[in-house]
């Protein structure tokens, strides 16, 4: 029985098995840059909403081509870009900070900003881990899961605006909870941040953030809510019965608005619509 024994060596793993490899490898090779940083105030934030808090990594810039090398090896292509503030993989259950980003001028975010902000981009980051029951999308480089559904056919994703929203509402309230903002601060301001001009930056996913923080403004029984559809597939779907009664069609409406500036920038005008 040798001659099999030796063939299934030859196997080629399976996809769970080369996430644990590509993980491991990851692991083993990127130090996690975290001077500065109190990573424990992080994850025991993410477990006072009463979810699991997954695995983050700070890197500089000099980490990003040794992290692309290792993705390309498992047949992932230009996963991580310089300009990328951060990202989460589902799949290997991982989320990656880059301490690296620079504004338009060139100067390092970290020299014009509190450290805490990039605290705030482990917990947005964290945030997209926390979800329960809907979490192996196999589709690393794409993003996650959570409020996200990935057309098998067409491997287009639905539901971007509702769950940056709630990446990014988590990541303000961690801010404010820190009182990290002066209390003259405007309210769209509190999810951007300074470049080296003292001039405020914003990302598009933040008007998604401050979508949902309207929403749960005029509705506080909302946030509960959402924290509750990341853990069962039950609690998701009364989440949705919740808001259709509320706010009758708003939820697909969402649901189907494009990743890009322009659906983000629309789904807030929605929002502001509707609760007029
Ligand atoms: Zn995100």
């Amino acid at each position: 029985m040798k001659g099999l024994e030796s063939l299934g060596a030859l196997k080629l793993p399976t996809k769970l098995e080369q996430w644990k490899l590509l993980k491991n490898e990851i692991l083993q090779t990127i130090t996690s840059k975290e001077t500065g940083l109190n990573t424990v105030r992080i994850k025991s934030y993410i477990e006072s909403l009463g979810l699991q808090a997954k695995l983050i990594i700070f890197i500089d810039s000099s980490d990003i081509k040794q992290i692309n090398k290792i993705f390309e090896k498992f047949g992932f292509h230009f996963v991580f870009n310089f300009d990328d503030v951060g990202r989460y993989f589902g799949d290997i259950g991982i989320g990656i900070i880059n301490r690296g980003i620079i504004d338009e001028f060139g100067v390092p975010f970290e020299d014009s900003n509190d450290l805490i902000l990039f605290e705030s981009f482990a917990i947005h980051e964290s945030s997209h881990g926390t979800d329960e029951h809907n979490c192996n999308l196999n589709t690393p480089y794409k993003t996650s899961s959570g409020f996200i559904t990935v057309n098998s056919t067409t491997g287009n994703e639905s539901g971007n605006f509702i769950e940056e929203g709630f990446a990014e509402y988590t990541r303000k309230q961690y801010l404010k909870n820190n009182s990290f903002f002066a209390k003259n601060t405007a309210a769209e301001n509190t999810y951007a941040f300074l470049n080296s001009k003292k001039q405020f930056v914003g990302i598009h996913t933040s008007r998604a953030g401050y979508g949902l923080e309207l929403l749960c403004r005029n509705s506080p029984e909302l946030w509960l809510k959402i924290l509750e559809a990341r853990k069962t597939k039950r609690a998701e779907s009364e989440l949705i019965s919740y808001m259709e009664e509320k706010w009758p069609g708003l939820y697909e409406k969402l649901y189907t608005l494009p990743n890009t500036e322009a659906g983000f920038i629309e789904g807030l005008a929605i929002i502001k619509k509707i609760l007029k």
